[in-house]
């Protein structure tokens, strides 16, 4: 950990605000509360690092990781970019991933190359690859779950060469027992753009994503409590404003209702004596072995290494909360601790907020404005 930050191990102030959970939305509300409003926050995290999620670190080899899976940063918002660049220089988002399927490497999401590829038509144009597209789609005008809106969009050989197995092994469920959202977040494109994604800043913090939140909770307002879980000073220690919860939701309330099922997983980190192994940050696995995906994050972060390490991902049933699981039963239930929680913010100034706080797959450009968001709602409420 950088030294900059304020990390204490005994509590010795009164604080206005505590905040539990230090990852992207803890870290924007402590340093908008701290360096805007001149309040005394607390952060307190029960891992032993800031930056949740988006942590990354130095393998025992010296190559930067991504600890919990790889953080392609992008938004369309510049402001939200502006308010980021306060806190860490960018280097360009280097995203690209590649689909292995029978034995061969397509770009992936689905374009024009992979369609040339895949169909063996290596001059096809857009205006074809539409018509290919169009003769192949199932007629699904109202789908009701991921398969359908696959099938509706791109017909049966490339659902069952690039969805079916890898939603399988990422979720454990059917891709027709999954809402249509699920793999409708995966754009199709009749060009040639090899990108990822399709935002507009593609950026990767030049030092780290830690680096960035280092810096954005180093204020001296705001001391950062580490390895100390939220529930060992909840009914012990009462901040003179607000708290903000960033834990998980049902949690928060004893599990009360139920809980609130997760997907988890495992990451394998291997050290391999080359300085490149993959073509790309990302390769899929949709129909081979167990991990859904290999990831060289070194393409992204453009360390120069005479090494590289490799990261595998197993998706798993037990194990720390990664994704929400979209169906609509899970939904239901959190509507009733959300319930909960409005009671809780209209009657002990707890605000919630953030991927395990409102059960929702956020990326990190749509949680810090959601952090943003949040931190006008504190602000519009105390402030005189
Ligand atoms: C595998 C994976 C890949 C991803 N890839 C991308 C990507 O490519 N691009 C992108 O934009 N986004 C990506 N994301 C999403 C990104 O990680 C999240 O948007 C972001 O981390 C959410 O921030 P958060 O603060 O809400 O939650 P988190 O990052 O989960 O942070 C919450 C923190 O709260 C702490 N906490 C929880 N309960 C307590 C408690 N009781 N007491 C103390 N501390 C507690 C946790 O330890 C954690 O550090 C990815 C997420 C995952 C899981």
């Amino acid at each position: 950990m950088p030294l900059m930050i304020n990390q204490v191990s005994k509590i010795e102030k009164e604080y206005s605000v505590i905040v539990a959970g230090a990852g992207p939305v803890g870290c924007v509300i402590a340093e908008r509360l701290a360096s805007q409003l001149g309040w005394k926050v607390l952060l307190v995290d029960k891992r032993a690092h800031i930056a949740g999620n988006c942590f990354d670190t130095r393998h025992e080899s010296g190559v930067l990781i991504h600890r919990y899976g790889p953080h392609y940063f992008r938004s369309n918002k510049i402001d939200l970019v502006n308010y980021l660049s306060n806190f860490t220089k960018w280097i360009p988002g280097n995203y690209i991933v590649k689909s292995s399927v029978n034995n061969d490497l397509y770009p992936f999401p689905i374009n024009l190359l992979t369609l040339r590829q895949f169909f063996k038509q290596p001059d096809l144009n857009a205006e074809q690859a539409e018509a290919l597209l169009a003769s192949r789609r199932e007629h699904f005008p109202n789908p009701a779950n991921s398969e359908e809106f696959v099938l509706s969009r791109v017909g049966r050989e490339l659902y069952e060469a690039f969805y079916l197995g890898y939603t399988l092994k990422q979720w454990n469920i059917h891709p027709r027992d999954l809402a249509p959202s699920v793999c409708g977040r995966i754009p199709v494109r009749l060009n040639t753009d090899e990108r990822y994604v399709d935002h507009e800043y593609q950026l990767t913090p030049a030092e780290g994503f830690t680096n960035m939140f280092t810096n954005m909770v180093s204020h001296p307002n705001i001391d950062v409590m580490l390895e100390t879980d939220f529930e060992t000073l909840r009914h012990s220690l009462k901040p003179g404003i607000a708290t903000v919860y960033t834990g998980q939701i049902d949690e928060y309330f004893d599990f009360k209702l139920g809980k609130l099922p997760w997907r988890s997983l495992q990451f394998e980190f291997k050290e391999e004596p080359t300085e490149y192994t993959q073509p790309c940050v990302q390769i899929n696995y949709p129909n081979e072995h167990g991990y859904t995906r290999t990831v060289e994050i070194k393409h992204v972060t453009g360390q120069k290494h005479p090494h590289t390490v490799i990261s595998y991902e197993y998706p798993t049933a037990e194990g720390d909360p990664y994704y929400p699981i979209p169906m609509e039963a899970n939904a239901a239930l959190y509507d009733r601790y959300k319930a909960l929680a409005e009671e809780e913010t209209a009657n002990n100034n707890v605000y919630f907020c953030g991927r395990l706080a409102e059960y929702k797959y956020f990326n990190t450009d749509e949680v810090i404005e959601r952090a943003l968001h949040t931190f006008n709602l504190i602000k519009n409420r105390y402030e005189h």
